[in-house]
């Protein structure tokens, strides 16, 4: 018997160009439960993640509270780069700071530190559960700790440190396993264990909530280290080098190189300049929608490629610019390329809903970055507002006049022109509530995705797609909209899409 359908070369060897909806995989043999499916996937040469999920560097989508919510997840969020050098690494901080084990560089007070500094601190990092030493400096003789609860009731924030600390202490000894530190903090009940040498002097820091955060979030994206991990996006300027130093400094796990239209002689300087400069440091190029570009990039040294120039919901591109590629074709015909060199691609635009995340899997990336679908809920930056009774968050292009007025243009080389053409639009989106809700459900769909696949996890489906036996067929229009509801008087749309 024939195969039924096209594999995928023939299915992108057709003369058009190919977005997500023109086609659909065709289902394969279920012999497991969506339970079984395994999505982990390789960001990079050298990064894996349990959830093939990445929030684009926007100003409307990635600071610190996705990033970190992404990789609790499982994903991993990119910091944008539309602000300060300062700005953004104290993005990366608050993500490299959120969860630890032990916390081998805790902030310190002295005892003649006053409730403001405290304060101070939790304003600037979140948490205020602070170790007191003779100087206020690690590795000196740690003597109390104060937390939330010696100095919440408390009307002068003038006050001293060393007259509302508590000094009755749990400590460990340096030296200790995490598991056995992880022991005593169950047992003490307390929030916090600083952990001494022997003569009394602080080395480190642990936080019970760690404990109850790793229990909740088993598939979160960490580091050796065991902090979350984190991606920060930089241009390729001049400039973007000293960024590119402090980012490091901050921890970063991997960089982005921001471009609209990567293959430049710009970017190609810059990623062989950091590969020299940061060997270890894991570098994302892109954007590109070719396999010469993918290969020019390759050539640079890139670890992973971002696919994708103009299918953005935001992106206006392709009609300003004549330029870019249908995304499912551009996806397709990089991830190929770059897989014969051992280098995993990200799908990055155009991604409205599960079906499409799994389609961009289907057709050989490593994992699907999302813009759109992300803006809408509570850990994306900035405020809900309503309009027309609808809750809404704004979302624009980095290419938007108003990005680029706020420092945005540096992806399209703009930065120095007088007359600025947008690539891009500014608006909102719909309240999507938290990520916390929103991507274990985009978790579960992917799973049953797969299941209709018939393909247990992302290399298996790697393998389908190249060896010909994942099966596709293109969809007319009539095709299209029969796969839609339709013929309904009237019908309530799922929360989710
Ligand atoms: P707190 O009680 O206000 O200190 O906050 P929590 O204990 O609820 O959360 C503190 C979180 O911040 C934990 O996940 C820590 O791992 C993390 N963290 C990172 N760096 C530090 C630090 O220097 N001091 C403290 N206290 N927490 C830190
Ligand atoms: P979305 O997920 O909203 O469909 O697309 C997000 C992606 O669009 C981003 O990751 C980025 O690659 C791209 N993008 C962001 N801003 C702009 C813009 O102003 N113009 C264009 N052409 N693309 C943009």
């Amino acid at each position: 018997m024939s195969k039924d359908g096209r594999s995928a070369e023939e299915l992108f060897g057709l003369p058009q160009g190919l977005a997500y909806n023109d086609f659909i995989i065709l289902p394969g043999y279920i012999d497991f439960s969506p339970d079984e499916v395994n999505l982990e996937s390789r960001l990079t040469r050298n990064i894996r993640l349990k959830r093939p999920l990445v929030s684009s560097p926007m100003d409307t989508v990635t600071e610190s509270g996705m990033a970190i919510a992404m990789a609790l997840l499982g994903g991993i969020g990119i910091i944008h780069y539309n602000n300060t050098i300062e700005e953004q690494v104290k993005e990366v901080r608050k993500v490299k700071r959120f969860e630890n084990g032990f916390i081998n560089d805790p902030i310190v007070l002295s005892p003649d530190h006053s409730i403001r500094d405290i304060d101070q601190i939790k304003q600037q990092y979140g948490f205020s559960g602070i170790p007191v030493t003779e100087d206020g400096k690690l590795f000196s003789r740690l003597v109390g700790i104060v937390t939330n609860r010696d100095v919440d009731f408390e009307t002068n924030r003038s006050k001293k440190i060393r007259e509302v600390m508590s000094t009755d202490l749990q400590t460990a000894r340096e030296g200790i396993t995490l598991v056995e530190a992880n022991e005593i903090l169950k047992k003490s009940k307390k929030g916090k264990l600083p952990i001494v040498d022997e003569r009394g002097n602080l080395v480190s820091l642990m936080c019970r909530n760690d404990l109850v955060k790793n229990r909740e979030f088993p598939f979160s994206s960490k580091d050796e280290k065991k902090q979350l991990m984190v991606g920060a996006c930089i241009g390729t300027q001049d400039e973007d080098r000293d960024r590119l130093d402090e980012l490091v400094k901050a921890g970063i796990d991997v960089v982005v190189i921001d471009s609209a239209q990567g293959n430049s002689l710009y970017q190609i300087d810059i990623i062989k300049y950091i590969k020299k400069k940061y060997p270890a440091l894991e570098v994302v190029g892109g954007n590109v929608v070719t396999e010469e570009q993918s290969k020019n990039l390759i050539d640079a040294g890139v670890d992973a490629l971002r696919i994708g120039m103009g299918p953005g919901s935001i992106c206006t591109t392709q009609t300003t610019m004549a330029v870019g590629r249908p995304q499912a074709t551009a996806v397709y015909r990089c991830a190929k390329y770059s897989r014969g060199r051992g280098v995993p691609v990200i799908a990055d635009g155009g991604i409205a809903n599960i079906g499409h995340i799994a389609k961009a899997l289907a057709i050989g990336a490593s994992t699907a970055m999302m813009g759109s679908m992300f803006a809408g809920t509570q850990e994306a930056p900035g405020d809900y507002f309503y309009e027309n009774g609808v809750r809404l968050k704004k979302y624009r292009g980095m290419a938007s006049l108003e990005a680029m007025e706020k420092g945005g243009a540096k992806r399209y080389f703009a930065d120095e022109t007088k007359i600025k053409v947008a690539q891009g639009v500014s608006g909102a989106v719909v309240d999507k509530g938290s990520m916390f809700d929103y991507v274990p459900y985009l978790i579960q769909g992917l799973k049953h995705s797969f299941q209709d696949m018939g393909v247990r996890d992302i290399s298996l489906l790697q393998e389908q797609i190249y060896g010909g036996e994942l099966r596709f067929e293109l969809r007319s229009l009539s095709a299209q909209i029969e796969g839609g509801v339709h013929d309904m008087y009237s019908y309530k749309e799922p929360k989710y899409m």
